[in-house]
């Protein structure tokens, strides 16, 4: 039936109208509010970070403090990502496992004052001299070598309290060594989010400033994915459902929503992804040079989510809870 009797202004004629029909709504439960913590700080600390308007490293302390403020407003859960103090990285990342490291205390403390969603991100990039994900020797990045110890970091992370492990190093077989020994130490129940489809992106900018993770020689590209495929995120994504994965992550997300989509599509299992540093300081700078107005914000991770994303993390959602 056409012009005149169907008019699909009529579907747009006023607020009420265009609310009911709203086919995708973005609410408290889908965001998760990421935090940095680093260890020299003392309590009553926060530093700036240049690259990010409005987001800060935060003390362990004041760490806890920002959560619970978020916590009053609707935030349901937070990823963490530490950084330890600049003498305690080595080769290996060991500081990333340590029972009483930044992580491990942070995760303790929210867990015992929070009821929040506790996700921690493994990896060893922020613990690691070279900053590089992975075990390195001669500027090769080891991959099988570095499964046990992103296990090692696993594992104490769900022995702090974290909910759900986040493993974002893009290591070949790591979901199911960290699966196998989370199992192995009583931890069944922990959860694991892939970041299963991670991009070697130029919009993490940002968030190697925020935590210092630039590795001092080549690149992520041979672990990370190179932003042309979109096929190969599949392959990746079936690879740790197999392993056992709970929830799959594309990571960036703005310009990667044509992998959401697929993901979502070709998955049962909830989709994550992270509108990374670079597309909230992009955003953010727009909007400071009047370029852009604040609604930009609501817009992209509506698009986000109507592309199909369970769960959004995002350096957004403290500037938008109180709106949801
Ligand atoms: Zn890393």
């Amino acid at each position: 039936m056409n012009f005149p009797r169907t008019r699909m202004r009529r579907l747009r004629k006023s607020p009420e109208i265009r609310n009911i029909i709203q086919e995708t709504k973005l609410s408290k439960e889908d965001l998760i509010q990421p935090i940095f913590v680093k260890e020299e700080l003392k309590k009553g600390q926060k530093e700036p970070i240049k690259t990010m308007p409005d987001e800060y490293r935060y003390s362990i302390d004041d760490s806890v403090i920002f959560a619970k403020e978020l916590e009053k407003k609707g935030l349901k859960s937070t990823i963490i990502f530490g950084m330890p103090k600049g003498s305690k990285k080595d080769g290996i990342g060991s500081s990333a496992y340590d029972k009483e490291g930044v992580v491990q205390k942070t995760i303790k403390k929210l867990k015992k004052e929070t009821n929040l969603v506790v996700i921690s991100d493994v990896c060893l990039c922020q613990y690691t001299n070279h900053g590089h994900c992975g075990i390195v020797d001669e500027n090769k990045i080891l991959n099988d070598e570095t499964l046990n110890y992103l296990s090692k970091v696993a594992i104490s992370h769900a022995e702090a309290g974290a909910d759900i492990i986040a493993p974002s190093d893009m290591m070949d077989g790591r979901i199911l060594a960290i699966r196998e020994n989370l199992d192995k130490n009583g931890f069944e129940d922990v959860l694991i989010m892939s970041y299963s489809a991670k991009y070697a992106s130029s919009f993490y900018h940002p968030f190697r400033d925020a935590v210092s993770s630039s590795p001092s020689f080549g690149d992520r590209k041979t672990y990370q994915m190179d932003p042309s495929n979109a096929r190969e995120a599949i392959r990746e994504a079936e690879l740790d459902l197999f392993e056992g994965a709970d929830i799959l992550m594309v990571k960036p997300a703005l310009v990667y929503l044509d992998i959401i989509k697929s993901l979502k599509d070709n998955f049962n299992l909830p989709i994550a992804t992270y509108n990374v540093s670079g597309e909230y300081s992009m955003l953010k700078a727009g909007i400071e040079k009047g370029y852009l107005t604040e609604n930009a914000i609501m817009e992209t991770l509506i698009s986000i989510k109507r592309a199909g994303a369970d769960l959004i993390l995002s350096h957004f959602t403290k500037d938008i809870l109180e709106n949801l």
